[in-house]
Order: C-alpha cells, then sequence, then structure tokens
C-alpha cells in the first residue's frame, strides 16, 4: 500500500474529471498498461475503497496515476471526487490488478470495446502499441453523445497518425455525423465488423451489461475465454448488494440503471 496526493483536477465532460495523483514515496509505479488500482478514501463516515484503471498516456512510468472518474448519482466516491473543494486530497493504494492488458503473443487484429470511462484502460495500452503495433487495432467507444467523447483529440490524432489504427465512436442518443461515427451501441458494430476467433483478440471493458452481451455473442462466433479479456465496471454498493438476497424486482431495477448507461 502507498499514499497518494490529488495533485490535479481537470473537467473532460460534464460528467466526468479526469485526476492526476502522485506516490508520496517518490516510488515509480510498477503495472501493466490496462491494470487498475483500489483507492482507499476517506469521508466523514470513515473509509471506504473504489477500483480505479490507470489512464496514464503521456507519462507511462513515473510516481504520477492518472485516472478519469465518471460521476455517478450519488455515488459515495462521486461526493468526495465531485466536490468543489478537493484540496489535500489523499488516498492509500493498493495493486496493481487485472487481467486486461495486451497478450504476449501480439494478435494479427486487436479490438478494444469500452463504454464511456472504460476507454481508461486503453489510453496506456495505445501508448505501448505505438512501439509494439499489432497488423490492426479497432477501438470501438460506446458513448451516450459527443460530450462523453474523452480524450477525442488524442484519439483522432491517433488514427491520423498510425493507418492500422481504427476507432469507431458509437452514439447511443445522437445521429453519427462524421466518418468515424456510428448510431447505436458498441455491440452493434460487433456485429457488423466480421470477427474471426483465428485472427481477433478481444480486450472489453466498462459496462457489465454489454460485457455480458458482447461476451455472449462472441461465444457463439467461436471465441474462447482466453481470446476475450472481460473487466466489468462493477460498482462497490452493487457488489455488496449482490451478496444478499436480491428480489427479481431489484434485479431488474440494476439491470435497467445499467442499460441506461450502456
Ligand atoms: C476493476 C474496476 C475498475 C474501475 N475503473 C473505473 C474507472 O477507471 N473510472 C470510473 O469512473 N469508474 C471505475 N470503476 C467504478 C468505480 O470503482 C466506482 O464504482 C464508481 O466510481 C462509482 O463509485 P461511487 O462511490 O461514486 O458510487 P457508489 O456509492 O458505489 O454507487 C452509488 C449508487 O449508484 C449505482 N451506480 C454506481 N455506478 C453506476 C453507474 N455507472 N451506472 C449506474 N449505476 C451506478 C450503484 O449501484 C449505487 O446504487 C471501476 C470499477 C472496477 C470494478
Amino acid at each position: 500500500m502507498f499514499t497518494v496526493r490529488l495533485e490535479r483536477v481537470r473537467q473532460l465532460s460534464s460528467s466526468t474529471r479526469d485526476f492526476v495523483f502522485t506516490r508520496q514515496d517518490g516510488q515509480v509505479i510498477d503495472y501493466v498498461p490496462g491494470q487498475f488500482f483500489r483507492f482507499n478514501f476517506e469521508d466523514k463516515e470513515g473509509t471506504f475503497e473504489r477500483s480505479y484503471s490507470l489512464c496514464n498516456y503521456q507519462d507511462l512510468y513515473s510516481t504520477r496515476l492518472d485516472v478519469v472518474i465518471s460521476e455517478v448519482d450519488g455515488g459515495r466516491a462521486t461526493r468526495l471526487l465531485f466536490a468543489d473543494d478537493l484540496e489535500d486530497m489523499t488516498a492509500q493504494v493498493t495493486g496493481p490488478f487485472g487481467r486486461l492488458i495486451l497478450p504476449t503473443q501480439v494478435p494479427k487484429r486487436l479490438i478494444l470495446v469500452a463504454t464511456s470511462v472504460g476507454l481508461a484502460p486503453f489510453m496506456p495500452i495505445l501508448k505501448i502499441l505505438e512501439s509494439r503495433p499489432c497488423d490492426r487495432v479497432v477501438l470501438l467507444l460506446g458513448v451516450r453523445n459527443r460530450d462523453e467523447f474523452i480524450y477525442g483529440r488524442i484519439l483522432l490524432a491517433y488514427a491520423e497518425r498510425y493507418p492500422w489504427f481504427e476507432i469507431r465512436l458509437c452514439l447511443s442518443r445522437e445521429k453519427a455525423l462524421q466518418n468515424y461515427e456510428y448510431d447505436g451501441y458498441v455491440n452493434q458494430q460487433l456485429s457488423d465488423i466480421d470477427m474471426d476467433p483465428e485472427r481477433d483478440h478481444l480486450l472489453l471493458c466498462g459496462n457489465p451489461y454489454m460485457i455480458d452481451e458482447a461476451w455472449s455473442e462472441l461465444r457463439e462466433k467461436g471465441f474462447n475465454a482466453k481470446q476475450v479479456i472481460r473487466e466489468k465496471y462493477v460498482f462497490a454498493k452493487d457488489t455488496a448488494a449482490a451478496k444478499t438476497n436480491l428480489t427479481s424486482e431489484q434485479k431488474k431495477l440494476i439491470q435497467e440503471k445499467l442499460k441506461k448507461y450502456r
């Protein structure tokens, strides 16, 4: 466990901020791009833990931890991190954790699928790919509207610079206008691009509902769990609730809430 201090916050969209934390022990962070850390915060009620993927892009290995966080109605971490006065915030951090990383053997085609801030772990992965390219990399990013297209400038410049990279921005609540924009959910794109278990390796991150849907479609197409690495952004309260017996009505409500955010 190590202590980090908040150095900088930026508003990226109406509901998203990126945060720069730095390690107070001066050590360089040790992780594999794509992994996440657990942050222990403290508020008036005590300490609590939330997981966040590292989103470092400019600076992959230093004392700096970049995270991008989206606001959640009534969320405990949200209350703390989206407050107006964020001065002098520290957190205790453990990690790294997670298997959402590049495979040792570079696949012919790598497909990165994310909803909203599920993009975070793909930023350091894209940085690594600059010096270790695949034949083809496709990023399917699902957002409700363009306001949520965080790091849009970086990603479009990346696509311009590297012809092997393609971005498909999937808009669920706005009409597609640009050549990289598509109507609907990311899963529609997964059906539209010709998927092949002999060639493709997938990393999926974000909304659990999107991931389950994608995974069931991919399994039908002959993909196995080693070719489709999944990281669900499950929420702390849901995890705790899942351990108790939820009524079918409660389960339905949770599913509807997640669908809304897909
Ligand atoms: C491995 C992992 C990595 C993660 N990485 C990131 C990351 O990089 N960036 C990021 O923003 N989040 C990430 N998360 C989610 C994050 O850990 C928190 O769950 C999230 O920030 C909400 O915390 P909160 O305390 O504000 O809300 P909570 O107090 O946990 O939740 C408040 C209420 O809102 C519901 N809820 C919470 N989130 C959502 C949502 N998105 N949609 C619908 N209902 C919701 C909960 O069920 C609960 O009822 C990650 C989760 C995991 C498991």
